[in-house]
């Protein structure tokens, strides 16, 4: 590890390496650092990722990362068991995978290396270096030797729990009611079908979803996220629900993790002088699914070629550097508002009133020419929009939200 670089980048998740790859690209000399000793582990994650956001990447997708990419029944229930189908002919693309996500990361790290940045695990940022008002550089733990090392620019993507953007002195503070609770079983032996998706919502997962996302036959990701200040813990959540499920009560479990999950909107301000933050340290999460490795892509493909330009000119004031935040709200922000919008409707929603409204919905085709850029969100919400019209309230609330939802 050298002394000092363009830009270092704090955390190898998702909007960590789109950041290094593309403020690389842009041809500044990039550090990455990594508290955990090796990239993509432990998955704290469903692995749900829109096809658009791997090509964006340039990675190609492939079995060697892609666990499914046939998913072709979206299956939701209400609280009453109620269920909207959307389903997608078998002669399209889908525009969503799932992921091996440990795969994904360490094969997106291995390019990034390649292409000339230099990647650090077991590297734990300990400090931020400031001087004059502006960040340069960080402090780490590499290995057992503590040292400074500095940077132009520097890149949070270090995830919900974030310091380094605190530790600048801005403001990401979110209330835990602002957090979903998660917890996940990778299961193997389940009887399910590779083919749906399944999510639950309603007392199985107060305040948040219940998933079932297959990542191969009798193989998927089992888990759900509920709100943050409930009492009772997600794993409970989780266990009551795959003891009454009698396809996968007999399963294996082959994982388990917990994480929280931002889903308060998005921080006030993604940057100041010489940092700029992305993906879940700025609580880039959708805030209606909880899906985050989209919205933190694509900021790091932003962020970097923002950075790498600020380095170019020698200008890496917060000025020069919101050209990222107001790109990246102008993609989104508004999406974000119809998504927050529309979930707490869902949640204000009494039990009979959101089984109606599901029975109404009830079976859809995904048209074929979807975008592949369409988060699974979006879409679900603009196919169901022409039911979604014969209730006034949700038209006066989203109506002039509805175009953003690309
Ligand atoms: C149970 C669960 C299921 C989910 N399912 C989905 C899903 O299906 N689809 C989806 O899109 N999203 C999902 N999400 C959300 C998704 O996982 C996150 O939005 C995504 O991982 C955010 O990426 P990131 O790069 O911002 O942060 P992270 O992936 O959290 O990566 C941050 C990295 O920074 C490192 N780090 C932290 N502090 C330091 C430090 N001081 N120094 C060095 N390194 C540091 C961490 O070790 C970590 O590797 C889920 C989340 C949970 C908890």
């Amino acid at each position: 590890m050298d002394s000092s670089y363009d830009v270092i980048v704090v955390g190898a998740g998702p909007a960590g390496l789109a950041s290094a790859k593309s403020a690389v690209e842009h041809g500044a000399k990039v550090l990455v650092i990594e508290d955990h000793a090796a990239i993509g582990t432990p998955v704290q994650c469903g692995e749900s990722l829109a096809l658009s956001s791997i090509e964006e990447l340039g990675l190609e997708p492939n079995p060697s990362f892609v666990a499914n990419d046939d998913v072709r029944i979206i299956r939701l229930y209400s609280p009453g068991k109620k269920k909207i189908e959307l389903l997608m002919p078998e002669n399209v693309k889908t525009p969503g995978v799932i992921l091996e996500r440990k795969m994904f990361e360490k094969l997106l790290a291995v390019k990034i290396a390649n292409m000339g940045a230099h990647i650090c695990t077991k590297t734990p940022a300990i400090g931020v270096l400031k001087e004059n008002g502006f960040v340069v550089g960080v402090k780490v733990k590499h290995i057992d030797e503590i040292k400074d090392v500095r940077a132009k620019v520097v890149i949070a993507a270090d995830g919900p729990s974030s310091k380094i953007a605190k530790w600048a002195g801005m403001d990401i503070y979110s209330d835990v009611k602002k957090f979903a609770s998660c917890a996940q079983f990778q299961m193997a032996n389940v009887k399910i079908d590779p083919k749906v998706s399944e999510i639950y919502l309603g007392k199985v997962a107060p305040g948040g979803g219940f998933w079932i996302l297959p990542k191969q036959k009798g193989f998927a990701n089992v888990g759900l996220g509920i709100a943050g200040d409930d009492p009772k813990t997600a794993l409970a959540y989780l266990r009551e629900f795959v003891e009454k499920d009698e396809r996968l009560r007999n399963g294996s479990i082959i994982e388990f993790n917990v994480g929280p999950v931002p889903m308060g909107g998005v921080v006030k301000r993604m940057v100041d002088n010489g940092i700029m933050v992305v993906g879940d340290a700025a609580r880039q999460v959708n805030p209606a699914t909880g899906g985050g490795m989209k919205f933190g892509i694509r900021a790091g493909i932003i962020a970097g070629e923002v950075a790498a330009n600020a380095v170019k000119t020698g200008d890496t004031s917060a000025r020069f550097l919101s050209a990222y935040e107001k790109q990246w709200n102008k993609e989104f922000a508004r999406r974000f508002k119809a998504f927050e919008i529309f979930k707490e409707m869902v949640l204000e929603m009494p039990d009979e009133k959101l089984d109606k409204l599901c029975e109404d919905i009830g079976t859809r085709e995904v048209p074929g020419d979807i975008d592949s850029g369409t988060d699974l969100g979006s879409m679900g919400l603009r196919i169901i929009w022409p039911v979604l019209r014969n209730y006034p309230k949700i038209v006066l609330k989203l109506g002039k939200f509805l175009p953003s939802l690309r």
